[in-house]
């Protein structure tokens, strides 16, 4: 059948002319209310933009899939990793994070890497970042966290004492702000970077038997990293840098690829292990806990129309299929509520109808209704209740995970600095570090400090030390501190250390 192409209203009535409003005379004159294709127009136009999202408003996407390359189906029960050579279809969007919707893509800021995957039992999303941990281990610091990230309330800057004044007054803070401050946290673009789940999540088989794992997608690029002065610049030069070399390299046929890992542990070694296996600022060691081959993932195509699909894609760590659940990390237990919650607000409560986040693969059966923008048949005429007698869609109890064992102590229980919370960050620097790496990660350091409050240089520059007194003192000396002061600070308690330091 041939097309119509005739310019339309979105009523679909046909537009006889869309370069003069209706008015009342061929020179200057009145413009008629009665021009509605002129008022729906400049309506439409006024509502454009949605809200931006508050964390990673700037961002790339991209379809792809995922392929399984290794048979790890003894371990979970999630359709799509059932077999090798099994692929799935998928949506990735890459970000960054404090950024408004126009930042530039080279900043120095953790990448977010969203994924979701199209099963056949639903969509599953893995919302992980370029960097294996996190700043903070609990939820209810996340809206301080970002913050201090953003500007600064009266001059509306980015702000160096915030920065530094919540970093240093939450040690736990301390791995992820020097993987930060490396040039791991200005990546080249966003095919050369790796992408991490930095949670640990279940994964439990047709048996119910579950296990604890961590995902590590590998790019396959090799990683490519950008000095500060080399960030500055492109944020200059081309602030959507990345955004560009992702689409570019996918239009051209050189398709991105990772390499998809999972560390895995046992219930019983999760009790033993010598950090808390769920706290989000620590890693696993690879010695502990080796890399296991899972699969690849592939961005093949690009999106059609940004908006609709990178700007409109709505993630959440909510989304798990059969196979896949939360663990006991503090972090993710928020992510849960929060990731669902925000796409209510931004898209609203039907956003899974938005054809982007609908399931490719897998039938929806719900018993909700109504809503803002309901675009589906809303269900029709089937029943919109349960339990019912008229044929609506059943549970299926087969689908019931494990039952996790707790004993529970309730209570808001602070979990204190402790000195286990410095020991990664000093392997990181004396075992992993290059010359070159630690000489960057200083003079980042001490750029971005030095617009700080000595007070705070002090604070933070003491725990960097506790981590590893050559670090410590590096960056001590680069901001012209007195470094047995450092080294006081460091031997103090947290408290005692904030006490010494106040204003
Ligand atoms: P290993 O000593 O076995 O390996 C070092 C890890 O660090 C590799 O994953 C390596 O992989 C990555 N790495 C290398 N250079 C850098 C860099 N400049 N910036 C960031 N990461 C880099 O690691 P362990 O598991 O024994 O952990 C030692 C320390 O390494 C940890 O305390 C942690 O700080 C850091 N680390 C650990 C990771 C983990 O998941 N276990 C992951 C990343 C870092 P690659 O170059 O491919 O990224």
């Amino acid at each position: 059948m041939k097309k119509d192409k005739k310019y339309t209203t979105n009523k679909g009535i046909p537009v006889p002319n869309d370069q003069a409003s209706i008015t009342t005379g061929k020179e200057s004159s009145y413009t008629m209310l009665q021009d509605t294709h002129l008022t729906e127009k400049l309506g439409h136009f006024a509502r454009e933009r949605i809200p931006e999202r508050v964390v990673h408003a700037k961002g790339a996407g991209a379809h792809g899939y995922f392929e399984v390359t290794n048979d790890l189906s003894k371990y979970t029960r999630a359709k799509f990793l059932s077999k090798v050579g099994k692929k799935t279809e998928m949506f990735v969007r890459f970000s960054t994070v404090g950024g408004e919707r126009g930042s530039a893509d080279a900043k120095r800021d953790p990448r977010g890497t969203a994924m979701k995957f199209y099963t056949e039992e639903g969509n599953y999303d893995l919302v992980g970042n370029n960097i294996p941990i996190f700043f903070i281990r609990d939820a209810i610091k996340f809206p301080d966290f970002i913050h201090t990230q953003k500007r600064h309330p009266q001059s509306n800057l980015a702000d160096a004492d915030m920065f530094w004044d919540f970093m240093s007054l939450t040690p736990e803070s301390i791995h992820q702000a020097t993987f930060l401050f490396t040039d791991r946290g200005t990546p080249l673009n966003y095919r050369h970077m790796h992408c991490f789940s930095s949670h640990t999540f279940m994964w439990y088989n047709e048996d119910n038997d579950y296990i604890w794992v961590k995902y590590h997608f590998k790019t396959a690029q090799g990683i490519e990293t950008l000095t500060n002065e080399e960030s500055i610049k492109i944020c200059g030069e081309n602030p959507d840098h990345a955004t560009e070399d992702l689409f570019v390299a996918i239009e051209e046929g050189n398709y991105p690829q990772w390499d998809v890992y999972v560390q895995m542990m046992t219930k019983e070694e999760a009790k033993e292990y010598k950090f808390d296996p769920f706290d989000v600022t620590k890693v696993w060691y690879h010695g502990d806990y080796p890399l296991i081959p899972l699969g690849k993932m592939v961005l093949n195509r690009n999106p059609e129309n940004y908006f609709a699909e990178v700007e409109q894609v709505a993630f959440a760590p909510s989304n798990f299929v059969p196979g896949i659940g939360p663990s006991p990390d503090r972090l993710l237990q928020g992510r849960l509520f929060s990731y669902e919650d925000t796409q209510r607000h931004r898209l609203g409560p039907n956003h899974h109808q938005i054809p982007i986040n609908r399931p490719k693969n897998a039938d929806v059966n719900i018993y909700q209704r109504d809503g803002p923008m309901n675009v589906s048949d809303n269900g029709g005429s089937k029943p919109n209740y349960y339990p019912n007698s008229m044929n609506g869609p059943e549970p299926d109890e087969t689908f019931t995970p494990p039952t996790i064992e707790v004993d529970a102590e309730i209570n808001r229980h602070t979990r204190p600095t402790e000195d286990v919370d410095f020991v990664q960050v000093g392997e990181f620097w004396r075992r992993v570090l290059s010359d070159e790496d630690k000489d960057h990660l200083v003079s980042n350091l001490v750029g971005h400090m030095g617009n700080a409050q000595e007070r705070i240089q002090y604070r933070q520059s003491s725990l960097f030390y506790k981590a590893e007194p050559e670090y410590g003192t590096r960056v001590a000396e680069g901001l012209g501190l007195d470094v047995n002061r450092v080294k006081e600070l460091s031997e103090m308690s947290q408290d005692e250390r904030v006490e010494a330091t106040k204003k």
